[in-house]
């Protein structure tokens, strides 16, 4: 039995957070939320209310980010600046923030080096959008996450009014179709599947089953016979 790496990539709103905190609860493993990450930048910007940024001046404006991260059973836990983060970050303005931001070179560079080294002893599941082609291209079991964009709306929308965030399907397709265009065509790891990733396709499986079938892959790669 060896501790693996799981990479679950996909399109925004297909449940990619949820099913690798399910898995990660039944493996015992350590789940790491990379988009939380760029929201935490994203959050962080919003508060110093900057208004424009481009490669040039968000070194300088993130000269004072400090970003923590603490365990906490299988998740992982957020700080800025010492400030804990969770709600704040699902924000729809912080998703949409952090997909800008989330093209800038200086900023991926550094999010990825701490990325791998949250990952480097295996024994988790990240989740985001370039994990299986940049961040661990040699993980063990690499999942694309994809569904219709109508469950995906529904998926999100739900889950906004769940929080008490008001909305509407018009304002969700909208956004998520925008974030779908910027993360797709960006230039720096632009949302891609790995060639070796398996497909998952979530427009009709519930929550439970998407978790059963993530954690029955890594299960046959986990008990499989150490090569000798
Ligand atoms: O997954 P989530 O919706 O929280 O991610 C927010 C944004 O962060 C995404 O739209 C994407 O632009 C960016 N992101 C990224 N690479 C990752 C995870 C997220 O570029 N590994």
């Amino acid at each position: 039995m060896r501790p693996i790496v799981i990479a679950i990539d996909g399109y925004a709103a297909t449940g990619k957070s949820t099913t690798a905190q399910g898995v990660a609860e039944l493996l015992g493993y350590l789940h790491i939320d990379s988009g939380a990450m760029y929201r935490a930048a994203a959050w962080y910007l919003l508060q110093k209310q900057v208004r424009h940024i481009d490669e040039e001046n968000l070194p300088e404006l993130m000269s004072s980010f400090s970003l923590d991260m603490e365990r906490r059973g299988t998740e992982m836990l957020i700080y800025v600046n010492g400030k804990l983060l969770r709600d704040e970050l699902r924000q729809p303005e912080i998703g949409i923030l952090a997909s800008e931001v989330s093209g800038i070179a200086w900023l991926r560079e550094r999010l990825i080096r701490e990325q791998r080294r949250l990952g480097e002893k295996g024994g988790i599941v990240m989740d985001g959008r370039d994990i299986g082609t940049v961040v661990f291209p040699q993980a063990d079991l690499k999942v694309f996450m994809q569904a219709d964009i109508q469950a995906r709306v529904e998926r999100r929308y739900k889950e906004l009014i769940a929080q008490g965030i008001p909305t509407t399907r018009e304002a969700v397709e909208k956004e998520l179709l925008e974030r779908d265009q910027r993360d797709e065509t960006r230039p720096i790891s632009p949302l891609r599947r790995a060639p070796d990733a398996r497909i998952l396709d979530t427009s009709h499986l519930t929550i439970p089953e998407q978790i059963a079938i993530v954690t029955k892959w890594a299960e046959v790669l986990i008990y499989a016979p150490s090569p000798s």
